[in-house]
C-alpha cells in the first residue's frame, strides 16, 4: 500500500514570496530543485568535507557526492511511499547547502564563537539564508524565491520548533509537522550518512567486517550469506556486496516503518499529518541496526585518532580566522564589508566564513594568518 492519499497536493502550494508565473512544463518543485541545482551554495559543495578530509583518500564522500546519494535515496521513498518525488528531490538537494567548512567541526566552532556574542550558528537558519538572499541571480528579487514548502521543509530539516522560538521561523507554520515528503529527508539522510561512512571507514582500514557483525544486528547474517555465496571474491567486494543489502535493508525499513505508523495512526489528509507527530520512521525490525550501526560509526569511525585530529585542526583554524576578521574587518570583501552597516560585525563574519568551501578557508587563512 502507498501513501498516495498523503501526497503533497498541488492546491495546497503557498507559492512564492514574489509571484511568478507558473512554467510552461515544469511543476514548481521541479523549478526548485533547478534553482538549487544552479546556485553558489550548491557547487560549493563539491569541496566541503563530508566526514574524511581530502588528504584521506579521492574516493571518500564529500558534502556534494553525500548530498546526490540523499537525493536518490529520498527519491526512491518517495516514489515507492506515492509522494511527490520532484519536492522531495528539491529538498533533499536542497537539505546540506547551508554547511560551513570542514563539516561538524566547523558548525561547532562557528557556533562557539557566536555564543560569545550571545548568539548562535545553526546550519539550516543559515541555508534559508543563503536561498532567501545570499544567493544573487535575479533581478527582480533577491534569493532564489523557492517555494513556501522548500523553504519550511528545510527549516524543519531536522527538528520541530514552537512558535516564538525563533523569530525568524514564526511564518514557517510553528508547531505543526512538514508534509511527508519533508519528513522523509532527516532519515534518508542517516540512511546515506550511515553506511556511506561504513564505506569509508572500512576503505580507511579503521575497521573489519568481523568487528561490524559483532556490533550491528543483522550485519553478520547479511555478510555470512555473502561469504557462502562469493567466498572466492576480494574481501572489499564482499564488504560491497553487504553494503548494498544494509542500505536496501535500511531504505525497505523505512518504507515499512512509515505505512505502518500512518496506519496505526490514523491520519487521512495533509493537514492530519502536519498536526500528528512525525510519521516517517524505520520498522521495529530495523532500528537497532540503524542506532546500533551509529554508535560503531561513533566509536570506530567519527571519535578515532585521525579524525579528532582533523577536527581539532579545524576548529583551531576557524577560531582563528574569526578572530582575525573581527579585528581587521576591512579585510572582508567589499559585499560583506557593506553588511556591518546593517549587521552585528561577528555575525557578517560567521556568514562569511560558513559560505566557504575546505579550499578557500586554507588558501584564506594562509593569506591573512
Ligand atoms: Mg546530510
Amino acid at each position: 500500500m502507498a501513501l498516495t492519499g498523503l501526497r503533497f497536493p498541488a492546491s495546497a502550494l503557498r507559492g512564492r514570496r514574489y509571484p511568478e508565473l507558473p512554467h510552461r512544463y515544469r511543476g514548481e518543485f521541479q523549478r526548485d530543485r533547478d534553482r538549487i541545482i544552479h546556485a553558489r551554495a550548491f557547487r560549493r559543495l563539491e569541496d566541503k568535507t563530508q566526514v574524511f578530509g581530502d588528504r584521506f583518500s579521492d574516493h571518500f564522500r564529500n558534502r556534494l557526492t553525500h548530498t546526490i546519494e540523499v537525493a536518490q535515496i529520498a527519491r526512491t521513498l518517495a516514489s515507492a511511499l506515492g509522494l511527490d518525488e520532484d519536492f522531495t528531490e528539491a529538498l533533499a538537494l536542497a537539505h546540506d547547502i547551508g554547511h560551513p567548512p570542514f563539516a561538524h567541526a566547523g558548525e561547532e566552532e562557528l557556533n562557539r564563537q557566536m555564543r560569545a556574542f550571545g548568539d548562535t550558528f545553526d546550519h539550516n537558519l543559515h541555508a534559508l539564508h543563503i536561498v532567501e538572499s545570499f544567493e544573487q541571480r535575479y533581478a527582480r528579487f533577491p534569493g532564489l524565491n523557492l517555494t513556501f514548502e522548500v523553504r519550511e521543509g528545510m527549516v524543519k530539516h531536522s527538528r520541530d520548533f514552537e512558535p516564538g522560538e525563533r523569530a525568524e521561523f514564526d511564518e514557517y507554520l510553528p508547531g505543526l509537522r512538514p508534509p511527508l515528503e519533508a519528513q522523509l529527508i532527516d532519515l534518508a539522510d542517516e540512511v546515506a550518512y550511515n553506511t556511506a561512512d561504513l564505506d569509508d571507514g572500512h576503505s580507511a582500514g579503521l575497521f573489519t567486517m568481523e568487528e561490524i557483525a559483532a556490533a550491528v544486528p543483522h550485519y553478520g547474517e547479511l555478510a555470512e550469506e555473502i561469504v557462502w555465496q562469493f567466498p572466492a571474491a576480494p574481501e572489499k567486494v564482499q564488504f560491497q556486496e553487504v553494503l548494498r543489502r544494509l542500505i536496501d535493508l535500511l531504505a525497505s525499513s523505512l518504507i515499512e516503518g512509515t505505512i505502518e505508523s500512518v496506519q496505526s495512526s490514523g491520519v487521512q489528509s495533509l493537514d492530519d499529518v502536519r498536526r500528528s507527530p512525525r510519521l516517517v520512521r524505520m520498522s521495529g525490525e530495523a532500528s537497532p541496526t540503524n542506532r546500533a550501526l551509529k554508535k560503531f560509526l561513533f566509536e570506530h569511525v567519527y571519535s578515532t585518532p585521525p579524525l579528532m585530529e582533523e577536527r581539532r585542526k579545524a576548529c583551531e583554524g576557524i577560531a582563528e580566522l574569526f578572530q582575525y576578521f573581527l579585528r581587521h574587518p576591512a579585510e572582508l570583501p567589499d559585499g560583506h564589508r557593506e553588511r556591518i552597516e546593517e549587521l552585528p560585525l561577528h555575525r557578517v563574519v560567521c556568514d562569511y566564513i560558513a559560505g566557504m568551501t575546505d579550499g578557500f578557508f586554507r588558501r584564506t587563512a594562509t593569506r591573512l594568518l
